[in-house]
């Protein structure tokens, strides 16, 4: 055949969240009430001044290309948040504007990945670090944790898991898909060992405005001292400002790292889109009011939601101290049936629980995690009330 798919490509898995959500949606346009829980983003409409900001680009013809990096007054309003936010001094060049936070990982793979080498990743994950490391030739190290340590990575497990070839730890703090977040001291032992074994550290940060109760966020490069040498920091505007669609995240790394980021987008997607750069900078500078009230709306679902797990019958969940998600341990429901389906694991639960009760939600297998799935709460109380409602109806139907 002249056209056949790459062995690279073909041997990718597709986004698991991404599927569930599509499947949802079907099921939505055949006119069936699906309470969806599997979405992966802020149901909120971007701010109105964000969206003003962008109008005026574009009619201030912002709407060429932009250097490949990004425009300076967003790299530089990123660096002088992170001055701001974490004491971190970053110059303005060690940023990279990217096409989302997703877009930077594969950069960053991309960048410092050579064939062979090892990235350790801590199960649960994210769907996309495996793939990602995969495409840029990596060998993604799967380290499970529990929900003893709130599925964090151990020091012992991270020595454990250390080789000739590993290269580099990965962190995603506050997690997705559970919810959790290390606390500055957790993060200072794996740095300590990331530092001893000489590892690079990818830091996802996504999540880091999106913070509950007395929980304290971490930037990881801060944990110890000369620690922005050896790390990687990733985050965006698509979970703080509601702004998924615009396409906006960034990198900030040593200046050699993110000269070769740089030059690789310049190669392959050339800049981020002018419009939503524009959009991002207003998100970045303008009222940071727009945030504040977005947590409390999602601090009130959260409470919601761990009100209800907590009657429902053998269901447990880790606390969860920062973004959007419940990763709920549906383990004592799995080897039975749902009024006629067997059900073992969490695919076949996710499924039949979709099929029966209209609820979307996403296994667990697909964050490297049998026996649990996750619940994504960026949606309205109302549609948590129904949906909970028939999760419990379902966790107590007959055989
Ligand atoms: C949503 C998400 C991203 C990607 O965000 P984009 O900027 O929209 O690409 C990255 N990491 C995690 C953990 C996420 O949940």
């Amino acid at each position: 055949m002249p056209l056949e798919v790459s062995e690279i490509v073909a041997a990718l898995e597709p986004s698991a969240t991404m599927a569930m959500a599509a499947k949802a949606k079907a099921l939505k346009a055949a006119g069936k009430t699906v309470h969806d829980f599997s979405l992966g983003e802020p149901d909120f409409n971007t701010p109105e001044h964000i969206c003003q900001a962008a109008i005026a680009a574009m009619k201030a013809g912002q709407t060429h290309y932009t250097p490949a990096a990004g425009i300076p007054e967003l790299r530089a309003a990123v660096a002088k948040q992170y001055e701001k936010a974490h004491g971190l001094t970053y110059k303005p060049s060690q940023v990279v504007v990217s096409n989302g936070a997703k877009h930077s990982l594969h950069n960053v793979f991309t960048s410092v990945i050579n064939p062979g080498d090892e990235v350790i990743i801590p199960a649960p994950y994210w769907v996309s670090y495996a793939e990602l490391v995969k495409l840029c030739g990596g060998r993604p190290v799967i380290v499970e944790t529990t929900q003893v340590s709130n599925f964090k990575l151990l020091p012992e497990q991270l020595r454990r898991a250390l080789t000739k070839q590993s290269k580099m730890l990965l962190l995603c703090s506050p997690s997705n898909p559970t919810g959790t977040m290390y606390t500055p001291a957790e993060l200072g032992a794996l740095a300590d060992i990331a530092i001893e074994a000489d590892l690079a550290v990818l830091s996802d940060e996504i999540y880091e405005r999106l913070i509950y109760g007395n929980h304290k966020f971490a930037s990881f490069a801060t944990v110890r001292p000369g620690l922005q040498e050896r790390t990687i920091l990733v985050n965006g505007v698509s979970k703080t400002y509601a702004m998924t669609g615009w396409r906006i995240g960034w990198t900030l790394a040593p200046e050699k790292i993110s000269q070769a980021i740089a030059d690789l987008q310049s190669q392959e997607t050339s800049n981020p889109s002018s419009v939503s750069q524009y959009a991002a900078l207003a998100a970045i500078e303008g009222s940071q009011d727009c945030v504040a009230e977005m947590l409390g709306e999602f601090a009130q679902r959260r409470e919601f939601v761990r009100q209800r797990i907590a009657s429902l019958p053998n269901v447990t969940c880790p606390e969860m101290a920062g973004a959007f998600y419940a990763f709920i341990n549906i383990q004592a429901h799995l080897g039975r049936s749902f009024r006629g389906t067997r059900v073992d694991n969490s695919t076949q639960w996710c499924q039949t629980l979709l099929e029966q009760v209209s609820v979307a939600t996403v296994m667990g297998s697909s964050f490297g995690a049998e026996g649990y799935a996750r619940i994504s709460f960026a949606t309205s109380l109302s549609i948590l009330e129904a949906g909970f409602d028939a999760i419990e109806r379902f966790l107590k139907s007959p055989a």
